[in-house]
């Protein structure tokens, strides 16, 4: 308890609060770094497992991507699947040495606290964040436990029901929030890829896929109907739908336990700006991307990178400046990022699920998907525009 000083106050203790805080720590600038959860809970969350160029390369600049080098899985090539035509895009040749990686978010999120707090960085864990508060003209964040954080700058890094923007003037904030009326049964399974490489597979009665994770864990997604619950797929039908809708012959897929399943439904949230005052947001605490592109956790680091070295640049050069100009400046460059991957991240979306039959213009529609699919087949140079947005940018310079 009582009232801890610092310059940076960081809610959320995912991959994008831990890679602010270990740059930050870096560059010699004081910060705390708060979490609802324990060190046990954190590495318990399953959750991405797709990490573009510049994120391994960020890793790679953190001196972290130790485990991710060898443990990880390079992934050049990903398969679309549609009524028998399978359309294969390899990319190797486009990844000079740092190819994409699969490797759990909960393994970076492990690689990212032991760096940090190896580093001595300073942690609050297990204490709920419940209020933001101000003081002397400083934002204070406070814990349940009465715990309070008084800090120059409070990033919110807790995801998208987070406590500090929840605390700040609603009309302060621009939210485009749509949903794309897909859900998405995700199961992560005990079994080897059948396949070393994503897999989308378009069918009549919906999508499924396959992503990697481990040669030992596969996650596997199905289509489900709107009013479908956990309850109406029993393991059964899981793997029944994964053979029929990717056209497997009997044992390519082979079943294995099941140990996590989710609901999830297809979703896009943008909230503009990503500051006020001396507070600014990263990660899905600013948007939120459908999984169809496997870019959010990708873009919440890369939030995390570019905030970092703003900062850093402020309290080296210009300690006595005025830091909310700093963070519009943040949030500008970091909004036109998130809308390039909005956009793709819909674009993909629409190319592995197609419409549902009956409602309106779905041939057309699905006319169109299937267009966009056969042009990848069939023209190298847009596979190659497409390849280049699919394993994202290079890390930009100075981060
Ligand atoms: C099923 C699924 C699959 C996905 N697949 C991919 C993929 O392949 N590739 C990809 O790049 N992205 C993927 N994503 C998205 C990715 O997981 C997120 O974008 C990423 O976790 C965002 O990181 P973050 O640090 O912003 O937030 P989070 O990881 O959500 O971290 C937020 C932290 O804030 C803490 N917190 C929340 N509230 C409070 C509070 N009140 N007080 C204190 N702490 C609090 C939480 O405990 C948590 O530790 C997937 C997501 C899901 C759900």
């Amino acid at each position: 308890m009582g009232t801890i000083e610092t310059q940076v106050a960081v809610v959320g203790a995912g991959p994008a609060g831990l890679t602010l805080a270990t740059l930050l720590r870096e560059r010699g600038i004081a910060c705390v770094v708060i979490d609802k959860f324990d060190r046990d809970q954190l590495l318990a969350r399953a959750r991405a497992g797709f990490l573009e160029r510049r994120t391994v390369q960020l890793m790679d600049r953190l001196g972290l991507s130790k485990r991710l080098r060898t443990e990880g899985l390079p992934h050049t090539a990903c398969e679309f699947r549609c009524d028998g035509e399978v359309v294969r895009l390899d990319y190797a040749d486009l990844c000079g040495d740092t190819p994409s990686f699969v490797y759990p978010q909960q393994e970076v999120v492990s690689d990212l606290l032991d760096g940090y707090e190896s580093a001595a960085g300073a942690t609050l864990l297990g204490r709920p964040v419940v209020g933001l508060g101000t003081e002397r003209g400083l934002p204070v964040v406070r814990c349940a436990d009465g715990t309070a954080v008084r800090a120059e700058v409070v990033v919110e890094a807790a995801g998208q029901y987070g406590p500090v923007r929840a605390a700040l003037p609603a009309d302060a904030f621009t939210e485009y929030d749509v949903r794309h009326g897909v859900r998405l049964l995700g199961v992560l399974a005990q079994t080897p890829p059948f396949a070393p490489h994503t897999v989308y597979g378009q069918h009549a009665d919906g999508f499924a896929g396959q992503m990697l994770r481990s040669p030992e864990v596969t996650r596997l997604y199905l289509e489900a109907a709107e009013d479908e619950t956990l309850d109406d797929w029993p393991e059964e039908r899981v793997w029944r739908e994964l053979d029929a809708r990717l056209a497997l012959p009997p044992g390519a897929l082979r079943r294995g336990p099941v140990f996590d399943r989710s609901i999830v439904e297809m979703r896009t949230r943008v909230v503009e700006p990503m500051h006020l005052g001396r507070v600014a947001l990263v990660g899905d605490a600013a948007h939120i991307v459908p999984p169809s592109g496997g870019k959010g956790m990708n873009l919440a680091m890369a939030d995390a990178a570019d905030l970092a070295a703003a900062l850093g640049r402020h309290f080296s050069e210009d300690p006595g400046g005025d830091v909310s100009e700093v963070l519009a400046a943040y949030s500008r460059r970091r909004l036109a990022d998130v809308w390039q991957v909005q956009e793709f991240s819909h674009f993909m979306l629409h190319l592995q699920h197609g419409p549902r039959p009956g409602t309106p213009d779905a041939g057309y529609v699905e006319g169109l998907r299937r267009a966009r699919l056969f042009r990848l087949r069939d023209d190298p140079a847009y596979a190659r525009a497409f390849l280049e947005r699919y394993m994202g940018p290079e890390l930009a310079p100075g981060l």
